[in-house]
């Protein structure tokens, strides 16, 4: 089997989604870059988290021909495909509906940045707008409307989180999960106090020289 290493890390970054009540039933994804090889590590389309295994990952190659895997790749693999064709920095990417993000992608509104841990993200989480699913018209939207975010809503769908590696993705779909429940809460009350571009940039500043991250 190749790329066992990756097969493991994203099977695990998989199971994260419903141990975090990101996901359920079968929808939702992660998928991890090989930075040797380029190829991609991907769930397979319609299986349960919890029977996932390193050797269900599907194996694909940048023009989505599965190179290794008995199973067919996710439903989403050309979105991610796409993405990774324009992002030579992404090697990771995850694709949930969790519920409060999802409810900002209902209205088409992006999640503003009101919390330090939005800087996380890169501020304001954008939203994408309406594109059927399983084309590439999800990637090219994803790819025009993200600029320096690490996430971003597609309206009336779900959101797609990016990074340097799955694990890196996964952590950020949790986040944004996280940041769109606090500010709804926050909304049921008021008007959430918005950073301005300084705070959001010391707090960008502060993340990438503690985490290294991006
Ligand atoms: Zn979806």
């Amino acid at each position: 089997m190749i790329l066992e290493k990756l097969r493991e890390v994203v099977c695990k970054c998989n199971k994260e989604l419903p141990d975090n009540d990101l996901v359920k039933m079968t929808s939702g994804n992660v998928s991890g870059r090989d930075p040797e090889t380029g190829l991609v590590v991907i769930k397979p389309s319609g299986y349960t988290f919890s029977e996932l295994t390193p050797a269900h990952m599907v194996v694909v190659d940048m023009d989505c021909h599965v190179v290794e895997g008995n199973l067919k790749p996710s439903t989403d693999t050309d979105t991610h495909l796409y993405v990774y064709r324009h992002r030579p920095d992404v090697f990771g990417m995850v694709h949930t509906h969790s519920p409060y993000a999802t409810s900002f992608a209902a209205l088409g509104q992006s999640i503003p940045a009101c919390l330090t841990a939005s800087a996380m993200l890169g501020g304001d989480i954008p939203v994408g707008g309406y594109a059927p699913i399983g084309g590439a018209d999800i990637g090219q939207e994803i790819i025009n409307k993200i600029g320096n975010a690490l996430a971003i809503l597609m309206q009336n769908h779900g959101i797609f989180t990016i990074g340097s590696s799955p694990e890196h993705a996964t952590k950020m779909a949790i986040e944004v999960e996280e940041i769109a429940k606090i500010t709804h809460l926050a909304m049921q009350r008021g008007k959430p106090i918005l950073l301005t571009k300084d705070q959001i940039k010391y707090m960008i500043d502060l993340y990438q020289n503690e985490y290294g991250q991006r």
